[in-house]
């Protein structure tokens, strides 16, 4: 019981999602309470009629480090939500599964926010124990309940996007994917060792200042929590949706190359163009958009998506504006920092 509580305020004490997600998985496979042969946290992700499952942790007794799925992996690479049935029944019922004959298949549901739905999965030579069930059903509330902090600190509360807090440490880790692209046979799946290409978007609300003007702050608010939803739908679950304060968004994004993203900007742009706010009715959105380089810092990048936007502000708003493209053309000098070359796609 010691170990355990050891390990649980060493859980509690943890800030960074994976760190959690690992001591998670070494104290449910460690602790001397029970005996499992391995341990899995999973999450159901993707839009509801396509979801797959992403391995947030996964630990067998004899190994030290547990994997994980790699974060920017895409969804296609991941197994379908009705390729285990068993899982499936966990996050549906959102009831304690118990499967096999020995090996035993325990899964627990765990419920960190709305709409997302993640399982422990584990495997026993011996069918659990109502008291080990308990046990570990506590120490998963426990986990849903230190969650729900990190989601507080992290989270815009308006629009419950990222909050601007959190963009360094997803740009560092994404810059780092940018230099280093997974190597082979450090991952288990296809499709983990392509070049990584990772891009910045700046969001910024045409003439919203004469929304509030208008209508009133509390009917700009309402623009600002549908357009955040509309981000939701629009792009892909591995695309990390920011919040910057006011009428400014940001998106951190992985995508082939320069055409994709455009299209991906394009799309959001011309869903956005199109819909009908209510009171408001048409809004429309300028967005400039920069490939992230080597040796790239936050500031660097945020400067060149923030030049794409100024100049789409000052060329008609309502259009997705390159850096990239405005320096080829001309129309933009390009940024000299400490990476001595300018992008070319
Ligand atoms: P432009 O097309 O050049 O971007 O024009 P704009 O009016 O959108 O730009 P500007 O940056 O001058 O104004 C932004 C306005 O956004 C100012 C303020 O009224 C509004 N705003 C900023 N933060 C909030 C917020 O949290 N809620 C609401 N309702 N409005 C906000
Ligand atoms: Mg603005
Ligand atoms: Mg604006």
């Amino acid at each position: 019981m010691n170990t355990l509580l050891n390990d649980i305020s060493r859980l509690s004490g943890l800030r960074d999602r994976q760190s959690m997600d690992f001591a998670l998985s070494r104290l449910m496979l460690n602790t001397q309470l029970w005996r499992f042969s391995t341990v899995r946290l999973l999450r159901a992700v993707g839009p509801l009629n396509d979801q797959h499952w992403l391995t947030l942790a996964s630990l067998t007794a004899g190994q030290t480090e547990p994997r994980r799925d790699h974060v920017w992996l895409d969804l296609s690479h991941l197994p379908c939500l009705s390729e285990h049935l068993q899982r499936e029944a966990c996050i549906v019922t959102e009831a304690v599964v118990r499967h096999g004959t020995g090996p035993y298949l325990t899964l627990f549901p765990i419920n960190t926010e709305a709409n997302v739905c993640s399982l422990l999965e584990v495997e026993s030579e011996t069918a659990l124990s109502p008291d080990i069930e308990a046990k570990v059903d506590s120490v998963l509330r426990l986990y849903e309940n230190l969650q729900s902090l990190l989601d507080y600190g992290e989270k815009d509360t308006l629009t419950e996007l990222l909050n601007r807090k959190t963009f360094d440490s997803a740009f560092w880790r994404a810059a780092q994917a940018q230099e280093a692209p997974v190597e082979e046979g450090q991952t288990e799946r296809r499709g983990q060792s392509e070049q990584a290409n990772y891009w910045l978007a700046m969001i910024d609300i045409d003439h919203f200042k004469s929304v509030n003007d208008n209508y009133g702050h509390l009917i700009g608010d309402e623009v600002l929590l549908l357009l955040a939803r509309h981000m939701r739908t629009s792009f892909r679950f591995l695309d990390q949706l920011y919040r910057f304060g006011g009428e400014e968004f940001v998106i951190l994004m992985r995508c082939a190359d320069h055409a994709a993203a455009t299209g991906a900007l394009e799309r959001f742009r011309t869903q956005i163009a199109a819909h009908d706010f209510p009171q408001v009715g048409h809004i429309t959105i300028s967005i400039g958009f920069t490939p992230l380089r080597d040796n790239d810092t936050p500031s660097g990048a945020f400067d060149r998506a923030d030049k794409a936007v100024y100049y789409a502000k000052g060329h008609g708003r309502n259009q997705v504006c390159s850096y990239t493209t405005l320096v080829s053309a001309g129309e933009l000098e390009a940024q000299v920092d400490n990476s001595e070359d300018v992008d070319f796609f």
